[in-house]
């Protein structure tokens, strides 16, 4: 890996390349391109070819979990 920050699209988050759910849009999976989720108590499961992504959470919350 040897991709600079400063060259990384805006979408991505600078703390990490992680692709996560987040509430409240429309989530592409990373797989397959699907927008349809199975959403569990952790993470969301594509419903086409049941890719895993966890949901995206602020720093508290992880702290909290
Ligand atoms: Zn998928």
């Amino acid at each position: 890996m040897h991709v600079h920050r400063a060259q990384w699209p805006t979408a991505f988050q600078p703390q990490g390349f992680r692709i996560t759910y987040r509430f409240g849009t429309t989530n592409y999976c990373p797989g397959c391109g699907g927008t349809h989720w199975h959403v569990g108590r952790s993470s969301a499961q594509c419903a086409f070819c049941a890719t895993a992504v966890p949901f995206a959470v602020g720093m508290y919350e992880e702290r909290a979990a």
